[in-house]
């Protein structure tokens, strides 16, 4: 199946209201896929003048489009919403979703599948996502970018990042200006260790997706809880020297 009949699939069998496309009789190929077709919807119902996707078109002189990849770009929930598909099921995913989606892929998926990443919200990432079927290295679609996912060596990655992420903010660890205090109260050694590694990442496509995947909330939680626990025990010590 093609990355848009997989997600077309999906989608029917997830229950999203998919938009109705009319179709005409037409013997050509798809613009987008370039599959032969003999039903199809001229692309100007399809795509504005907005779009910008023609250097991924496989039949660039094409003027119909095939009833898959029609309806997913005219489903407004795959530009605004991660998505995991596969033939049988179509996952809309949040930002705080795609920790547990991605490194626990098996779960979710088996045979092919695609998956796409969005920050803007609005761009297409359906008919441009390669079709994937090794759950441990995967390609994954983010707007403009591909980049290929080791979801083992990743895994090691984002632990460190995650522990590195309870003391430093997404900033210091994006760009590894520190500061120094935090070093001190992190550990130097740990954070020697540690930075070592990131910095052999750093300004990859991945690295990046693992930072905007970080759990703020969840994080904040676990700050608040040591800060409060570093207080209370200042205040124990204080009172021990006083006694
Ligand atoms: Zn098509």
């Amino acid at each position: 199946m093609t990355n848009t009949e997989i997600i077309y699939s999906g989608l029917l069998a997830s229950g999203i209201s998919i938009p109705v496309i009319e179709l005409e009789e037409v013997k050509s190929n798809c613009l987008v896929c370039g599959k032969p077709i003999s039903k199809g919807t001229t692309y100007k119902k399809i795509v504005s003048s907005n779009f910008t996707d023609w250097d991924i078109c496989k039949n660039k002189s094409g003027t119909h489009i095939c009833k898959e990849c029609s309806t997913v770009i005219k489903t407004k929930e795959l530009r605004t919403n991660n998505f995991l598909a596969t033939k049988d099921n179509l996952y809309l995913l949040k930002k705080n979703d795609l920790e547990e989606y991605l490194f626990n892929i098996d779960k979710y998926v088996s045979g092919d599948f695609v998956i796409g990443i969005t920050r803007s919200f609005k761009k297409h990432n359906s008919y441009r996502c390669k079709v994937n079927n090794n759950t441990n290295v995967f390609i994954i679609r983010e707007e403009d970018k591909e980049y290929v996912f080791d979801r083992a060596n990743m895994k090691v990655l984002y632990d460190i990042i995650w522990d590195m992420y309870l003391y430093f903010t997404k900033d210091e660890i994006q760009t590894g200006q520190y500061q120094i205090s935090k070093i001190q109260e992190y550990g130097l050694k740990r954070f020697k260790k540690h930075e070592e590694i990131i910095k052999r990442h750093r300004n990859t496509h991945q690295f990046d997706l693992l930072l905007y995947i970080l759990n703020s909330e969840k994080r904040n939680k676990i700050v608040e809880e040591r800060i409060k626990k570093h207080k209370e025990e200042k205040k124990k010590q204080k009172q021990a020297q006083k006694q």
